[in-house]
């Protein structure tokens, strides 16, 4: 099976490919991963990676259509793939469908998690963790039970990832709606999207994948 995980940035799709790579030993292709591990490897291919990443410039879709390429040239047929990031414009889905074919494989499913966009900007901004045991909290869904305190280590330092302010992530979103939502109609026609609950908690968002991909 070869599914799409489709959501704004934030809407957990990292967190539930693990959960299927781990349960159902599918195969995660974040094209991020993909980048940075190429980039490391001594081939030609990576040093092409390499080049591009150091000029600041985007990756070409040629480079990223290569690397899921290699990648699923070392997948046995019956293992599972999981695109997550993966395709962000149509022309990225056309390729994406003529890469699977030589492989043998075709797009099974795409499930979008679908967010109320402003539930999931107050989820991303208000979280934190503890600088030193990284144990998660929340500014208004989960407190330490002694403000200011790390309930697991005692610690009183606490850190933001920098990308987690409210205008990077409004950006992010907007991005997602105006590049990647609009590829959503090429699969509607084809009678394969999901659309599951992105905004229940990670257990219930697991339970609906599972049933559409037990379906
Ligand atoms: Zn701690």
């Amino acid at each position: 099976m070869n599914i799409i995980l489709l959501g704004p940035p934030g809407a957990g799709k990292g967190t539930q490919a693990s959960r299927l790579e781990a349960e159902r030993g599918m195969v995660q292709l974040s094209t991020g991963d993909m980048l940075r591990a190429a980039r490391k490897a001594d081939t030609p291919l990576g040093h092409q990676v390499a080049a591009v990443m150091d000029s600041g410039a985007l990756v070409s879709d040629e480079i990223v259509s290569a690397l899921i390429d290699e990648k699923l040239g070392t997948l046995s047929a019956e293992q599972g793939t999981i695109f997550d990031g993966y395709p962000r414009t149509a022309a990225q889905a056309e390729s994406l469908d003529v890469i699977l074919a030589r492989h043998g494989r075709k797009l099974d499913v795409v499930v979008e998690l679908e967010v109320n966009e402003d539930a999931l900007v107050e989820r991303i901004v208000g979280r934190y963790t503890c600088a030193k045991c990284g144990a998660g909290y929340h500014d208004h869904f989960k407190q330490p039970l002694v403000a200011g305190v790390c309930d697991v280590c005692g610690s009183t330092e606490f850190k933001r990832r920098p990308d987690d302010n409210e205008e990077t992530v409004r950006t992010r979103m907007a991005e997602y709606r105006a590049k990647t939502l609009p590829i959503l109609p090429l699969y509607e026609a084809r009678g394969i999207v999901a659309k599951v609950d992105g905004m229940a908690d990670i257990d219930e968002v697991s339970a609906q994948i599972a049933s559409v991909l037990d379906r």
